[in-house]
C-alpha cells in the first residue's frame, strides 16, 4: 500500500489506517461503561479556569478579598479581620479570637488556598508562625512558617500534622505568599461506624508535590497516633488560629464525587 501524505507526517501507511479504524469504530472494553474513542461518551462540563486571584468558573468562594460571610466562628460571626493592600483583599487571623470555620460542610473537595507570615514574624518551632486547614474540621494540613524554621518535621509546612513530612520543603520566606492546591477525599464509614476507606490528600505547596496521596491516618492529633471515628459526609473546613496573625486571601473550592 502506498501513501503519498505519509512520509510528511512522519507515519507509516499502517499506523494511518489503525488511527482510521480506531476512530470509526469504539473498541470494546469489556465490563467499562465506554469503548475507547467512543463519540457517545459525554463531554465534560466547560469551567472558564480562573487564573490568578480568580476562582474557576464552578468552584465555591470560600473568601473573594471582601467579606467573611462564608465563615463562623463558635455559631458567630467570625472575628478576624478582613484587610487589603496593593495586590487586593485579605484577612488575618485575631489571636486569641479563636479558629473559624465555614458555615457550609464539605466532603471530598480541590481546595486552593494562600497564606503568608508576615515579614515581622519569629517563628520558632511551632510557635510564632503557625496556623493549620482542618478539613472536615478534624484533618488537618499543617500551616507552618518554614523557612527557614526547623521543627519536627511532621509538624513543618506541607505536613499533615502528626503524619507525613512534606515531600520537600517549597515554603516561601515570610512577607511572601505561599498557596496551597489540595485534592481532599473524605474518609467513608460503614453503617457500624467502622472505617471502610481512608481519606486521602494530594498536595502541592507553591505549585511543588509534597504530599503524593497519602492515605490519612485519622483525626488529627498532637503527641498521639491519630484514630478515626466515624462523623457526617460533609463538615466545615476550619482555619486554627494558634494565637498568630497569619494572613490568608483566594480561597476557592470544587466539591468533587467521592
Ligand atoms: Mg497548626
Amino acid at each position: 500500500m502506498r501513501c503519498t501524505i505519509c512520509p510528511a507526517l512522519g507515519i507509516s501507511a499502517f499506523a494511518l489506517v489503525s488511527v482510521a479504524l480506531l476512530a470509526a469504530a469504539p473498541q470494546d472494553t469489556g465490563a467499562k461503561k465506554w469503548g475507547v474513542h467512543d463519540k457517545d461518551r459525554p463531554q465534560p462540563v466547560m469551567v472558564a479556569p480562573g487564573g490568578h486571584g480568580k476562582a474557576p468558573s464552578d468552584a465555591v468562594v470560600l473568601f473573594d478579598g471582601k467579606s467573611l460571610d462564608k465563615w463562623t466562628a463558635g455559631g458567630g460571626a467570625a472575628a478576624w479581620e478582613v484587610k487589603s493592600d496593593a495586590s487586593g483583599g485579605y484577612f488575618q487571623v485575631k489571636p486569641g479570637s479563636g479558629s473559624i470555620r465555614t458555615k457550609d460542610g464539605f466532603g471530598s473537595c480541590q481546595l486552593h488556598i494562600e497564606w503568608m507570615i508576615p515579614a515581622d514574624r519569629q517563628c520558632n518551632g511551632q510557635q510564632g508562625c503557625n496556623s493549620g486547614v482542618f478539613f472536615m474540621d478534624r484533618y488537618e494540613l499543617q500551616i507552618l512558617g518554614s523557612n527557614p524554621n526547623q521543627t519536627y518535621v511532621d509538624g513543618m509546612a506541607g505536613a499533615m500534622y502528626g503524619q507525613y513530612p512534606p515531600l520537600v520543603n517549597a515554603c516561601n520566606p515570610n512577607g511572601q505568599w505561599n498557596t496551597y492546591d489540595v485534592v481532599f477525599h473524605a474518609p467513608k464509614f460503614n453503617t457500624d461506624g467502622s472505617l471502610a476507606k481512608a481519606g486521602t490528600m494530594t498536595v502541592f505547596l507553591n505549585g511543588v508535590l509534597v504530599q503524593d496521596h497519602s492515605e490519612i491516618w485519622g483525626a488529627t492529633a498532637h503527641a498521639a497516633v491519630a484514630k478515626y471515628s466515624a462523623h457526617e459526609p460533609k463538615l466545615p473546613i476550619g482555619l486554627q488560629d494558634h494565637g498568630d496573625p497569619l494572613c490568608f486571601r483566594n480561597i476557592w473550592l470544587r466539591p468533587l464525587a467521592d
